[in-house]
């Protein structure tokens, strides 16, 4: 008998992991002591974007659970909330549809916490985390003191920032400071949010609307972690300059392009590539792409991180071997 933990089920990817111990932060925990007692710790927010292995019996996790939202400035026009990094995400998002205050209605249903968002810079629908944060309060691991970070200073880009570059492992993040419009919200351009409107006969979609509208269209193209554990989309979507993206286009007719905030370079859906390279519902043992979403990767039963990465490689190796095009996976790999 082993005194491990098993967090498993404190993932959506449920796969099998011990750790040598769980400390619950609710907000009154000494972080400085905690890491005087604690060096090699794990912070885990919802567990929506890792891949643990077994055996993780050196490490301590610190589990984000502080919760709050706190309305610290207002206007006519916007207003400014402090969330604790243990909140809900979508309990976040849902706070602000209801009271009317735009800016992350896009990013429904997005599973984990508010102090996670940063990490990726997390977004969904045209809308990202980037765009509505003020600044984020956390507990720097090498001052060993609690420290206020501006937003700029985070080098957002496409789900990335420097918590997963410089600053990984640096920062406990326990607030999130967000401003948020109080006029009419945004209504996304994606063509199937716009067929939702159409077949549900909304003309003049409301905060509400857009919200229910990306839930249900999230939840057609995506398996509930608790029917199918996942971790949303595996891989990012590759970025390419003009003229390899021209190159392609020219022998892959129907390949989309999106545009990024770069003229000359242009976004290339990996689950595109992933299901043109027919491995749309394939497994690797237990691992394998979902059925209706190419760019999902599913446990169907008893995986482990090893399955995971198998899948992973086999995927980028096929991948590569036809469009010449290397993927990245999105979620953290623990070991
Ligand atoms: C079904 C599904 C759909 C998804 N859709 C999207 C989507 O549309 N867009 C998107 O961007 N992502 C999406 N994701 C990925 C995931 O939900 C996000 O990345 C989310 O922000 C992860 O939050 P979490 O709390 O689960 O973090 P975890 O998985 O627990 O942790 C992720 C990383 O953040 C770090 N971390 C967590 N909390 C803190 C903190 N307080 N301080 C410092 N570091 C911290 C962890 O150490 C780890 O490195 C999806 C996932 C699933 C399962």
């Amino acid at each position: 008998m082993d005194n491990l933990i098993d967090i498993s089920s404190y993932t959506t990817f449920n796969l099998p992991s011990k750790v040598k111990s769980i400390t619950h932060f609710t907000g009154e925990e000494n972080l400085e002591e905690f890491f005087a007692k604690n060096d090699n710790v794990f912070v885990l927010g919802g567990g929506s974007n890792i891949i643990l292995s077994l055996d993780l019996s050196d490490k301590a996790v610190l589990k984000i659970e502080n919760k709050d939202i706190e309305i610290v400035e207002q206007d006519e026009n916007n207003i400014t909330l402090r969330i604790a990094a243990g909140e809900i995400w979508d309990n976040v998002v849902s706070f602000a549809c209801e009271n009317n205050y735009s800016g992350i209605e896009a990013m429904s249903a997005i599973p984990g916490i508010a102090g996670a968002t940063p990490v990726q810079n997390v977004g969904a629908y045209g809308e990202e985390i980037k765009d509505v944060l003020v600044s984020l309060e956390a507990y720097d691991r090498i001052e060993k003191k609690y420290v206020t970070i501006l937003a700029e200073e985070c080098d957002f880009s496409y789900r990335m920032s420097r918590f997963k570059k410089d600053w990984k492992d640096r920062f406990v993040i326990t607030y999130i400071t967000i401003k948020l419009s109080k006029g009419a919200p945004k209504i996304p351009i994606y063509k199937v949010v716009q067929d939702y409107f159409k077949n549900n006969k909304i003309e003049n979609p409301s905060i509400m609307d857009i919200r229910n509208a990306i839930i249900n269209v999230r939840w057609s193209k995506l398996p509930k972690p608790s029917e199918l554990p996942n971790c949303g989309s595996f891989f990012e979507n590759p970025i390419v300059d003009k003229v390899f993206a021209a190159k392609l286009q020219q022998e892959f007719k129907d390949l989309p392009l999106f545009p990024t905030d770069h003229e000359d370079m242009f976004k290339v859906p990996a689950g595109w590539l992933i299901e043109h390279a027919g491995l749309k519902g394939v497994s690797f043992g237990p691992v394998g792409t979902y059925e209706k979403n190419a760019l999902v990767l599913v446990n169907h039963g008893g995986a482990t991180q090893e399955n995971v990465i198998h899948a992973r490689d086999e995927i980028i190796k096929i991948v590569y071997h036809k469009f010449g095009i290397m993927l990245e996976s999105e979620p953290e790999i623990i070991k």
